[in-house]
């Protein structure tokens, strides 16, 4: 039984999905239950369980960086979420932050 995270056997092609961006240190692939016309999830391979475990600001920079790069390759406006722990909502214990997008009206609601 292997301990790899889910998104550690995406990146390790173990598993299938949909990639829509990838280089050395990030891969970005559609969710597998959307929860908005365009829902991509940006991953970095350098693991860290949650993005508070990330301590370098250059890292966390980075990390926001790409996901904006990803996120306007997909649409002029977007949202950026990450879930921090279990009651933040966290199921996948690898770091990600969630592009969703593609409303015609914005999203249902605010934060
Ligand atoms: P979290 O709740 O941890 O912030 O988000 C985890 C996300 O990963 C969820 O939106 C869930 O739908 C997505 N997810 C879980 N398993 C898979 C999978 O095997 N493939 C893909 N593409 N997404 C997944």
């Amino acid at each position: 039984m292997s301990d790899k995270t889910i998104f550690q056997r995406i990146i390790d092609r173990e598993i299938p999905s949909d990639i829509v961006f990838e280089n050395d240190a990030y891969i970005a692939i559609r969710d597998i239950q959307p929860r908005a016309p365009i829902h991509v999830l940006v991953i970095p391979k350098r693991f860290s369980a949650r993005l508070d475990d990330i301590h370098d600001s250059s890292e966390l920079g980075e990390l926001m960086q790409t996901a904006i790069q990803v996120a306007r390759s997909l649409s002029p406006d977007y949202r950026l979420t990450v879930n921090v722990g279990k009651q933040g909502g966290q199921e996948v214990f690898h770091t990600h932050v969630h592009i969703l997008a593609g409303w015609e009206n914005g999203p249902q609601g605010h934060l």
